[in-house]
């Protein structure tokens, strides 16, 4: 198993002494505002647990918390003072956002130079060119935690099943920079199962719990399962069928306790390295 949890914790344990030493040489804290608008129950915890971890490690959080009916100038003027404000570092809106504001709008007024997720086309851009500055968090955690298990990532199988801008494209960007080869499974890929088991890595993006069964998975493959579905229990499971594929994978990630701990750790991280390219300014 890839223990999310305790490979976040250690990494949060390093920015914090990095946060520190940059106060400290430099007198900048690293600065992330995270903007919340609507009342979603799971964004909202998502934002606190964001919160609860800049807190831990020494940054300087601020939050935004909207009404739904914040209308999309609202938004985007509050967007424009984040920008310019010399506090902030990181800026993350946490999505999905309500029906009527655009969110390709409000996520190209975020300024590229503090586009904390990596969502704005000018980091996109720069990621597909192999040179990127931000990141997105939860594809930058899924390469850690390969990396975690002293996998050589170069030549390798690996299958992307799902093509959301947040997940599966930009994994399947960066598995390509590490030279792999990089197949993209979604809705109308014809024979997903016989795909999914020629991979070395399987990277499980859907949104649809059990989707990845274990006569999907290649003995000893590497299986990153990003998924995080409520169950009609209340539990939350992931998109891969955990205790089956968990006798043939040679590695598998958890949910909960998988993905999510990484991704907070790589926002966190994301901020900090915006600091320092202020501070380096
Ligand atoms: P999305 O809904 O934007 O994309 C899902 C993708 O799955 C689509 O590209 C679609 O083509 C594909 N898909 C849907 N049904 C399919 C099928 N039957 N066969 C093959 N492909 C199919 O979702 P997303 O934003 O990429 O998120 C995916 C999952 O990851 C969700 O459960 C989400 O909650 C979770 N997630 C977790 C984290 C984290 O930090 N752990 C972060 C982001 C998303």
């Amino acid at each position: 198993m890839i223990d999310g949890k305790s490979l976040a914790l250690k990494l949060r344990e390093g920015i914090a002494q990095e946060v520190s030493l940059l106060e400290k040489t430099t007198g900048i804290k690293p600065g992330l505002a995270a903007v919340l608008v609507g009342d979603d129950p799971a964004s909202a915890v998502y934002v606190r647990n964001k919160k609860i971890a800049c807190e831990k490690a020494g940054l300087y959080p601020e939050e935004h918390l909207l009404p739904a009916s914040t209308t999309q100038d609202t938004l985007l003027a509050l967007i424009a003072q984040l920008n310019a404000d010399p506090k902030i570092h990181g800026i993350l809106v946490q999505l999905p956002l309500p029906a009527h504001i655009e969110s390709k709008a409000i996520l190209q007024a975020v300024s590229p130079e503090k586009d904390a997720d990596g969502f704005h086309p000018v980091n996109v851009g720069r990621l597909v060119e192999g040179d990127p500055v931000f990141v997105p968090c939860t594809p930058k955690g899924v390469i850690h935690m390969i990396d975690s298990t002293g996998l050589d990532i170069s030549g390798k199988q690996a299958v992307v099943i799902g093509r959301s801008n947040i997940v599966g494209k930009p994994v399947a960007m960066l598995l390509l920079h590490r030279h792999a080869t990089v197949t993209i499974c979604h809705s109308r890929t014809k024979d997903l199962p016989s795909v999914v088991r020629e991979a070395d890595i399987v990277i499980a993006a859907i949104g649809k719990p059990f989707f990845v069964k274990a006569d999907m998975v290649k003995e000893r493959a590497v299986v990153i399962d990003v998924g995080i579905n409520r169950l009609d229990n209340g539990k939350l499971a992931g998109d891969v069928d955990f205790d089956r594929v968990k006798e043939r994978a040679g590695w598998l990630t958890p949910v909960p306790g998988g993905v999510g701990p990484m991704t907070i750790a790589m926002l966190l991280q994301n901020t900090l390295e915006s600091a320092k390219r202020f501070a380096e300014q």
